[in-house]
């Protein structure tokens, strides 16, 4: 029989009673993995009720004794690293190594979690004015809520749920629909390091779930990564209901390269952040803008390299590109091509006939190359989301700033040269939050934010580093005189 996700409520794992069920799909093979349950209204009510009641307790736990819970979350995870990596696989579709990279990087952000007691501390003054002195203090919210995506589904749980709970709130989980195995094992493993019951809840579904979350009235912030429209909902939707939001949205990054770089390890580097999870990433990078004499070679060697990629199942060794999420994703990315070649882009490598011959049912698109493409495109103006790389022409660095600048989006850009002139001249332009200067997927490290601008981001304070910490308390200013 096919296996249900559970809800995961007061520390243990339930059976959801909900009518409404969706399939959860291998998209390496297509076959069923599991039932999904969206969640009934009185199962998040639960989920929120027992995370209400555990803050009651989880508020007043010395902030010590709190980090001593992420240490022990964090060994559990590096005990676990492998079974995560391989849920990761399973339904998500991304290799082994990436999904051991996606691991890393929750544990990463357990790390920086375990450091509470430093990261949030106060501040004081004495004699603030004559025998006057002021204190600043931290203070968890309460109940917070994160509804996450499902091309990082152990990463971006773990941006929000370490510092939420080493702050000393309380957390509900909506995973997403299409990557949620790992998230319930999160929680199993979160509950045996010694929080109080109902410290970490999980409950599984789509909008209908998410909107009943922030309608919620005990519930007082919501983070949400996911699409651009979807972060942008959530912002509003939350926002109109008084809680704090934290929106982090799509992108469309763009990877400028200058005829003075070395073309060597930038087409490796292009092509691993184009096409590396299968182009499901936020910070890949999807369009190239070539300056100058380097168009020529760059699209020749890009073009044999993507071609060099091996398709298949992320389980085995020999595979560098996944399949991508569902059915879906593939036609949205199959019309993006077809679309792109209305549109007279130069389709250098087209990746829709590429098959892997023993998974006739999996959702594989081939890594796809444009050139000459034109920044009204929508092959180079929207996120596509897939292997689908496109290449513009321009002349100088200033027409690439304008040409990149000039979009909605700004979560990341990357710059290919050995001028530090020209890094210097693009990280003052450049409008975007997240920059790699001959490095194609920059990701910053937990310590610092993850920090989209424009279009991709919506809210104040963005996940990871001191502004996630900042976002999951509020001040207390006590101003004192005594005799
Ligand atoms: P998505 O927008 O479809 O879903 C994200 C989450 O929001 C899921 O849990 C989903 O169930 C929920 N959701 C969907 N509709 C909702 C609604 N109306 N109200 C509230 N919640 C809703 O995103 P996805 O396809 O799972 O993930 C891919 C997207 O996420 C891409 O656009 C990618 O760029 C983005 N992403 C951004 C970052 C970042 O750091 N900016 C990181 C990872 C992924």
């Amino acid at each position: 029989m096919t296996p249900t996700c559970k809800n995961f409520i007061a520390g243990e794992a339930r059976d959801s009673q909900s009518a409404e069920w969706l399939d959860v799909t291998n998209p390496a093979t297509g076959e069923v993995l599991a039932r999904l349950p969206l969640a009934t209204s009185a199962e998040v009510d639960d989920a929120v009720a027992s995370a209400r009641q555990a803050f009651a307790v989880w508020a007043e736990t010395p902030v010590v004794d709190r980090a001593r819970v992420l240490f022990r979350f964090k060994q559990q995870l590096e005990d676990k690293r492998q079974e995560l990596a391989e849920l990761i696989v399973r339904d998500n579709g991304k290799t082994l190594t990436e999904a051991h990279g996606d691991v890393q990087r929750g544990i990463e952000a357990v790390e920086f979690a375990t450091g509470i007691p430093s990261h949030s501390m106060g501040m004081v003054i004495e004699d603030a004015a004559h025998g006057v002195d002021s204190e600043l203090f931290r203070q968890p919210l309460g109940v917070v809520a994160g509804f996450t995506p499902f091309n990082f589904p152990v990463m971006v749980p773990l941006w929000m749920i370490p510092v939420a709970v080493a702050c000393g709130n309380t957390f509900v989980l909506k995973p997403s629909e299409r990557a949620p195995l790992a998230a319930v094992r999160l929680a199993e493993l979160f509950a045996a390091c010694g929080a109080p019951q109902g410290v970490l809840n999980v409950v599984h579904g789509t909008r209908g779930v998410a909107e009943r979350i922030m309608a919620h009235p005990h519930v007082l912030a919501v983070s949400v990564v996911g699409s651009s429209p979807v972060a942008k909902h959530v912002y509003t939707t939350a926002a109109a209901n008084g809680k704090r939001v934290q929106a982090l949205g799509g992108a469309k990054n763009a990877l400028i390269v200058l005829p003075d770089a070395d073309l060597k390890s930038t087409v490796e580097s292009i092509v691993s952040s184009a096409f590396g999870c299968a182009g499901q990433r936020c910070l890949a990078g999807s369009n190239v803008v070539a300056v100058g004499s380097v168009a020529e070679p760059l699209v020749r060697d890009l073009t044999a390299a993507a071609s060099s990629l091996k398709l298949g199942s992320g389980l085995d060794p020999a595979t560098r590109m996944g399949p991508v999420i569902s059915p879906q994703a593939k036609d949205r990315v199959l019309s993006y091509i077809h679309e792109g070649v209305r549109a007279g882009a130069k389709l250098a490598r087209d990746g829709r006939q590429d098959r892997v011959r023993e998974l006739p049912n999996g959702y594989f698109v081939g890594p796809t190359v444009f050139d000459e493409a034109r920044p009204d495109m929508a092959i180079a103006r929207d996120e596509i989301f897939g292997p689908v790389l496109t290449v513009l022409r321009v002349r100088d660095l200033d027409e690439a700033l304008d040409m990149v600048n000039a979009s909605p989006f700004g979560n990341s850009a990357s710059l290919y040269t050995t001028s530090g002139g020209a890094a210097r001249t693009f990280r003052r332009r450049i409008e975007a939050g997240m920059l790699g200067i001959n490095v194609g997927v920059p990701a910053p490290m937990a310590f610092f934010p993850f920090s989209g601008w424009k279009g991709s981001f919506f809210g104040d304070l963005h996940a990871q580093g001191k502004e996630v910490i900042e976002f999951y308390t509020r001040r207390k200013v006590v101003t004192s005189r005594w005799a």
